[in-house]
């Protein structure tokens, strides 16, 4: 039975106050708060073991090395990576996904290639493809959006084509929330011969994901989204891809012997981690992992499931409130981005915040897709985690009340 009260006491930010209100976090898809197991993890060892790795033979050093491939190797165990060193520390999807436009697009992705993305990409999975593009002179292709806010994949053999290097797509849209099959991608772009890259920065931290049963050629992650620390984050690639990738970054590390003239690189995964490492959040995002897998993916899959629910059906209470995304709750994750007719939602987020509740407005970095396809210039969107309660599902619908009454009534005064 999943017990919503004792997971909160074990986030200690969540007893604080805002404005005089408990803290309603409901900004998670931005970025989670952080349970004690993980901000315990990161102190031990800043306290007791921080050194530099790989290169020392003091026992700091060993120490330091043998606790970051131990977080290695349990992340991956986490998201079924075959073996340690497909999976490359990178700071955050945004890193990961531009490791995988430097090192392996610029080698495979020639002038008159195609790269397919969505249209409900994440500005972190559509820049740098504009910029692939731009320098190879390969174009970029869009997947659309269907009006019930899934993607329309009725003419995915039409869209890949034999010029198609790489399908570049989201497992679950920040602004929509809704989750994206991946298998008709894959058996597209196989028939192709394209790869595909996942982005799994909304994915990862709500749902159990195996990257060997999704068969994918690239997940992307971000730590920070998972109850790790900032500038923590990862990319699985697939074994033959990443054997013939170029380095990304060019350094200390990542090499094996450096003559004035010439480099050669270093093992699988250094060759991909240039530079010092970010041991001490490596450690911090297993210390995640482990609570993640202690809670059960699938039971905080159910609790937000319910959370969304909840606060669909609560929100259809407010007449001028409009939401967007699947109505299919096995489609769509905790996140629910909603307009509010007359009110700028700068303006419910402002209104919203001195209720000591905390939600994200603005174009939430898809600015095509909410300014061109759902024809607003913002939406505001409330997210919900393994630690939200239906009491501050609750508490965010009467705050919506009190801003609908606050600026109808100014509306209706100026009028
Ligand atoms: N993709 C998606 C779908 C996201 O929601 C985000 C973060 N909002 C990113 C990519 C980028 O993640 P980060 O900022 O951690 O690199």
């Amino acid at each position: 039975m999943y017990d919503v009260a004792t997971v909160r006491k074990d986030f200690p930010i969540l007893s604080r106050q805002v404005h005089g209100k408990p803290l309603v976090y409901l900004d998670n898809a931005a970025t989670s708060q952080k349970p004690q197991a993980v901000i315990d993890a990161w102190v031990d060892y800043y306290t007791r073991h921080n050194a530099n790795v790989h290169r020392g033979v003091h026992t700091l050093s060993v120490e330091a090395t043998e606790a970051y491939e131990a977080a290695r190797e349990k992340i991956a165990r986490f998201f079924n990576v075959p073996a340690p060193e497909q999976l490359l520390f990178t700071r955050n999807t945004t890193e990961a996904i531009n490791l995988v436009a430097m090192a392996w697009a610029s080698a495979n992705v020639k002038a008159g290639d195609e790269i397919v993305v969505s249209e409900v990409e994440h500005h972190s999975n559509l820049v740098p493809w504009q910029r692939v593009c731009e320098v190879t002179g390969a174009t970029l292709k869009l997947i659309k959006v269907k009006p019930d806010y899934t993607l329309d994949f009725s003419d995915l053999d039409r869209t890949l084509t034999a010029r198609t290097k790489l399908v570049a797509i989201t497992q679950q849209s920040n602004v929509l929330g809704t989750i994206v099959p991946v298998k008709p991608v894959m058996d597209a772009a196989r028939r192709v011969g394209a790869l595909v890259l996942v982005d799994g920065a909304q994915s990862a931290p709500h749902s159990k994901v195996d990257v060997q049963a999704m068969d994918c050629d690239f997940f992307a992650f971000s730590g920070h989204k998972m109850l790790a620390p900032m500038g923590i984050g990862g990319l699985y690639v697939k074994r033959g891809v990443l054997e013939a990738m170029e380095p990304f970054l060019r350094g200390g590390e990542m090499v094996l012997e450096v003559t004035y003239e010439r480099a050669t690189w270093a093992d699988l995964p250094y060759k991909f981690e240039a530079g010092t490492p970010n041991v001490a959040d490596a450690i911090a995002l297993s210390a995640a992992v482990e609570y993640l897998s202690r809670l059960g993916m699938d039971e905080i899959r159910q609790h937000e499931v319910a959370l969304t629910k909840h606060a669909l059906e609560r929100m259809r209470e407010i007449e001028e409130i409009t939401t967007f995304g699947p109505t299919d709750l096995s489609l769509r994750g905790g996140v629910i981005s909603f307009y509010m007719a007359d009110v700028h939602p700068h303006d419910i987020g402002t209104v919203l915040d001195r209720e000591g509740i905390a939600i994200r407005t603005g174009h939430h970095c898809a600015m095509p897709l909410v300014r061109s396809r759902l024809n607003v210039p913002a939406t505001a969107r409330a997210s919900f985690y393994l630690y939200n309660t239906e009491a501050e599902v609750d508490a965010l619908i009467e705050a919506l009340k009190k801003t609908q009454r606050y600026f109808g009534n100014a509306h209706a005064r100026r009028a």
